[in-house]
């Protein structure tokens, strides 16, 4: 079978003409490519208030692919994209005028826009799956809550949505008006995820297209209101559709969370340079499952070689979040839907997670005043 690569499709697409003139591989509206054997799926940004008249240059896109050697099909989709209304705009005062900064949303890196009502949005990330990225980012948002912040959580992990698992969410989120979804309520904190949206059976291999739709769509077609942080639980590892999601989400910073390994740490090190390349400031990194505390005798085991985050943020100049401990009541909370900041908030893995919320939201206003700039990252 011939071997198809990304770079065949976008050759090709080459002769589809865009909607503005040019083609459509120059005009940026095609998102990342995805082959599988001798499938080919992507999608084509347009115009929100053009798409019922975009079907022809769909068509065409898709006939464009099929004419490839090789190619069984072809699977395109429409992504709308809505003009977020312009800075200082009519829209009606942004929540950020009233967050407890008291200062106006910035435009985040690459001047994407934001989202009306949304002070700032931060991804939780990790160079690979299985560290606890998602019990952490879930906490987190639990733990900015407990300090007082008006909270949303956004799970955009398209390979393993965990949210509806983690907050016990099972209904479906509801329509308010046209396509604009209500996000769920989770212990006070607004909640969405790609996870009530797809059916736990769609194969992957169709999820993969739908990664840019379904982000924008969980961004900006969800009710979320006046908020002053977004959390966004982003799918495990540094590859391309990581990498278009961090492009497409107007970012004010990211959170990586590491085991304390040295591989996971490695991996770290691969999501501080993918943020690096959007030019989203590192907030820190999280150490996670950092130690162990024996439930019967109360005595601390490093199980890894502890500390291995501190050293690495040290050395990346990237601020050390802190360090959260291997703990069988952790993941026993997730597994119950009341994550340990809900279910225990006057424990001690409550107040690590606290703390780690306060260094968090100290980033954002920093970041945001531009008291700080985006740390330097060393690359060998
Ligand atoms: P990821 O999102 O990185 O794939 P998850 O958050 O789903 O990881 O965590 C993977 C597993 O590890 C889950 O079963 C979770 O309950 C467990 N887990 C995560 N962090 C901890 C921790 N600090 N202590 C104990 N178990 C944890």
């Amino acid at each position: 079978m011939a071997n198809i690569t990304k770079e065949d499709v976008l050759d090709r697409l080459r002769s589809v003409t865009a909607p503005n003139g040019g083609d459509i591989v120059s005009a940026g509206i095609v998102s990342d490519i995805f082959v599988t054997g001798g499938k080919v799926m992507f999608s084509i940004t347009v115009p929100a208030d053009q798409a019922n008249g975009m079907e022809p240059l769909r068509r065409a896109a898709e006939v464009a692919v099929k004419g490839i050697p090789g190619v069984e099909s072809a699977m395109v989709v429409l992504t709308a994209e809505k003009k977020a209304p312009a800075v200082g705009g009519p829209s009606p005062q942004p929540a950020a005028s009233r967050s407890p900064a008291g200062r106006p949303a910035a435009a985040p890196g690459g001047g994407r826009a934001g989202i009306p009502g949304v002070g700032a949005i931060i991804a939780v990330a990790s160079g690979k799956g299985g560290v606890g990225k998602s019990t952490t980012a879930v906490n987190l948002a639990l733990a900015l809550k407990a300090n007082g912040l008006r909270v949303g959580i956004l799970d955009a992990d398209i390979y393993g949505p965990s949210l509806p698992r983690l907050l016990a969410l099972k209904e479906k989120p509801q329509v308010v008006s046209g396509r604009i979804l209500r996000p769920l309520d989770a212990y006070g904190v607004k909640a969405m995820s790609i996870g009530l949206l797809v059916e736990e059976e769609t194969p992957m291999i169709w999820r993969g297209p739908m990664v840019i739709s379904a982000l924008t769509q969980m961004l900006r077609e969800v009710e979320w209101g006046e908020l002053d942080i977004l959390v966004v639980d982003m799918p495990p590892g540094t590859g391309d559709a990581q990498l278009t999601m961090a492009q497409q989400v107007p970012l004010a910073g990211a959170v990586i969370v590491s085991t304390p390994q040295d591989l996971a740490l490695i991996d770290a090190r691969k999501g501080l340079n993918m943020f690096r390349r959007v030019d989203v400031p590192v907030l820190g990194i999280v150490e996670n499952m950092s130690y162990f505390v024996c439930p019967h005798c109360g005595g601390r085991t490093d199980i890894f070689a502890h500390g291995g985050a501190r050293h690495e943020a040290a050395r990346l100049d990237v601020p050390f979040l802190g360090e959260i401990p291997l703990d069988l009541g952790i993941r026993l909370s997730s597994d119950a839907g009341k994550p340990v900041v809900v279910a225990d908030p006057e424990g001690a893995h409550a107040a690590i997670y606290r703390k780690i919320a306060t260094e968090v939201w100290n980033g954002v206003e920093a970041a945001r005043s531009g008291g700080r700039r985006p740390p330097r990252i060393v690359v060998e």
